[in-house]
């Protein structure tokens, strides 16, 4: 792809061919952020879906299917997520202080089944995305924006008002945190995407195709 907006790769036909469990349809719009080298260089990016699972006692839970470290967006699997209980997620994050170290731990210690794989470390940002699909990718054109001087006036013009932009904080429990505070009295509802200055953005939606195309026509807009 040479100097032509990033375009939505959707297709219905494959998507119906990812109906088949709940799984299925991030692991879909996954590959499709995956197919973008423009979007997940070096292996960057994540992903999620918020879904209710029933468990062995009969019970409810409220779970976060995260992708797991040491997945790519491009191949991922449904055994490349991490299931992980919300409840404990959003407690993580209202921790006035936690180690990155304690934060990994408990987020391992909260998933469903001990044999996925670690949950990325962006799990509680996405836990605190009140939307059913969560997709965040490293853009090369949102970093290279944000990381020119200016760039937080340019990428608030270019993106507008239904995005969040949040300043710079090093990735990990601080950024959890800083997102947390920011947003606890937000009317999410009116937005479809964050930014997070020098590191990347966020897209979100009740369904997968919406959550995916509004990443692609967000990152279009700062590409040109
Ligand atoms: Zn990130």
């Amino acid at each position: 792809r040479k100097g032509a907006r990033m375009k939505s790769l959707w297709s219905d036909q494959e998507a119906a061919e990812h109906a088949n469990n709940p799984i299925a349809l991030p692991v879909y719009t996954s590959r499709l952020l995956g197919r973008e080298p423009a979007l997940v260089l070096h292996g960057g990016g994540n992903t999620s879906v918020m879904l209710s699972e029933q468990t062995l006692f009969g019970e409810s839970e409220h779970l976060l299917y995260v992708k797991g470290s040491g997945w790519d967006l491009a191949t991922i699997e449904a055994k490349g997520f991490a299931p992980v209980r919300m409840d404990t997620l959003l407690k993580l994050a209202a921790l006035e202080k936690l180690s990155d170290t304690d934060m990994v731990r408990v987020q391992k210690a909260a998933m469903t089944d001990p044999n996925a794989p670690t949950p990325s470390v962006e799990a509680i940002l996405h836990a605190l995305i009140p939307f059913t699909f969560v997709d965040h990718t490293h853009s090369d054109a949102v970093v290279a924006i944000t990381n020119t001087p200016g760039g937080e006036e340019t990428i608030k013009k270019v993106l507008g008002e239904r995005v969040l932009y949040i300043p710079y904080v090093m990735p990990g429990f601080a950024l959890a945190r800083l997102v947390y505070e920011l947003t606890r009295d937000r009317d999410w509802s009116q937005y479809e995407g964050m930014v997070l200055q020098h590191h990347g953005i966020f897209s979100f939606a009740h369904d997968g195709r919406h959550s995916y195309e509004h990443m692609i026509r967000l990152v279009s807009a700062a590409e040109d």
